[in-house]
C-alpha cells in the first residue's frame, strides 16, 4: 500500500469509457496523493493458465477499464491538470497478445496469440520471454486521462487532447505529465499498467499488468495547454541502452507504410538471427523495440526505423 497516499480509490470503482456524467469516486484537493487500485487492460481475464483459445474469449467492451473518476477541487476548463507520477505496485503478472483486427500489422498476423509472464515485483528484474531472451521492464500507466467536454461515452480505446489511451512508455515513476482540462474538477482516471512497451506498441498490446499507482495532482490555473506534455525525471532508454540496438527500417512515402515496414523488417532479421516465430517476434517487438521516425524532411521519402535492443538476448 502507499504509506504517504491521502485517498485510495479502489478498484471496484472503474468504468470503460470516457463520459462527464460518470459521478466522480472521491473528491480531493490540490496537492494530495491518490492511490489508484487499477485492472490491467483484460480486466483480469487472463491468468497464468491461459491458453490462446481465452484471446478470442476477450471482450471488447470490457478492456482498459480505468480507475476513477476523481474531481480535483478548483480545476477548471482552460487549467492543466499535474500529475506527478510518483510509483508503481506490481503484480508480477502480465500477458501480450496478438488480437485479431487489431495492430499495426492486422493483416499479416490474422491468428490469436499470447505470451504470458511472470516477473519478480519486487526486483523487477527482466522478465524471461520463453527461452528466447528477457525483456526489461519499466512500469507506467497506458491510460492515464480526463473526461472530455464533449457530452456522452467515449471509447477508451483513442487517445484525446484530454490524454486517455496514450501508451506512452515514458509516463514512468518520476515523470510529470500535464493535462488541459475540460470539464470542472478535470475527472481524471487511469488504468491499463504496462510492465514493459516498445515505443509504437506496434502489436496492439503491451506486457499487460494489473500494477496499483500512486499519483500527486496539482492545479495550474490558465495553462490553455492544446495538448499532453510531460517532463522526464532522467534518461528514458537506460534499461534497453548497454548493448546497443538492431535496426531495421521502412523507406518511402507514407509514415505508416514505412513503420509497417520497419517492424516487419525486424520480424525478418529476429526470425533469422534468433529462430524466433515471426508472431513471436511481432509480440516481442511491442514489448521493447521503439519506432523512431529518422528524418521526415527528404521528399518525398520519410525513413521510419526500427530499433530492438540487444540486451533482450545477451
Ligand atoms: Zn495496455
Amino acid at each position: 500500500m502507499c504509506s504517504n497516499c491521502d485517498y485510495t480509490i479502489h478498484r471496484a470503482q472503474h468504468h470503460f469509457g470516457w463520459d462527464h456524467s460518470i459521478p466522480p469516486a472521491e473528491r480531493v484537493v490540490p496537492g494530495s496523493t491518490v492511490f489508484f487500485e487499477c485492472l490491467d487492460s483484460g480486466a483480469g481475464h487472463f491468468t497464468l493458465d491461459s491458453t490462446v483459445a481465452d484471446v478470442s474469449a476477450l471482450d471488447f467492451d470490457k478492456v482498459n477499464p480505468v480507475t476513477g473518476p476523481i474531481y480535483i477541487d478548483g480545476a477548471e476548463p482552460g487549467d492543466a491538470l499535474k500529475i506527478t507520477i510518483d510509483g508503481f505496485e506490481p503484480s508480477g503478472f502480465g500477458w501480450t497478445a496478438n488480437i485479431p483486427g487489431f495492430g499495426l500489422l492486422a493483416d499479416q498476423f490474422k491468428d490469436p496469440a499470447l505470451t504470458l509472464w511472470s516477473y519478480d515485483k519486487t526486483s523487477m528484474a527482466p522478465a524471461l520471454f520463453s527461452s528466447h531472451g528477457k525483456v526489461p521492464l519499466k512500469p507506467f500507466a497506458g491510460e492515464i486521462g480526463l473526461a472530455p467536454a464533449e457530452p456522452g461515452r467515449h471509447s477508451v480505446v483513442p487517445p484525446r487532447r484530454v490524454g486517455g489511451n496514450l501508451d506512452i512508455r515514458d509516463l514512468t515513476a518520476g515523470t510529470v505529465l500535464y493535462l488541459p482540462v475540460e470539464v470542472p474538477g478535470a475527472l481524471f482516471s487511469v488504468g491499463d499498467t504496462h510492465a514493459a512497451q516498445g515505443d509504437g506498441e506496434v502489436c496492439g498490446t503491451a506486457i499487460e499488468s494489473q500494477m496499483n499507482v500512486a499519483l500527486k495532482f496539482e492545479v495550474v490555473k490558465g495553462a490553455n495547454l492544446r495538448m499532453p506534455r510531460f517532463t522526464t525525471a532522467g534518461p528514458v532508454t537506460n534499461h534497453l541502452d548497454s548493448r546497443g540496438y538492431e535496426v531495421t527500417t521502412g523507406v518511402g512515402p507514407d509514415l505508416m507504410e514505412g513503420a509497417r515496414a520497419a517492424v516487419s523488417n525486424m520480424i525478418d532479421l529476429l526470425g533469422q538471427q534468433h529462430g524466433l516465430s515471426a508472431v513471436e517476434a511481432y509480440m516481442l517487438c511491442s514489448v521493447c523495440g521503439d519506432l523512431r521516425i529518422s528524418e521526415i524532411v527528404d521528399m518525398p521519402n520519410w525513413v521510419v526505423s526500427f530499433y530492438f535492443p540487444r540486451v533482450v538476448f545477451e
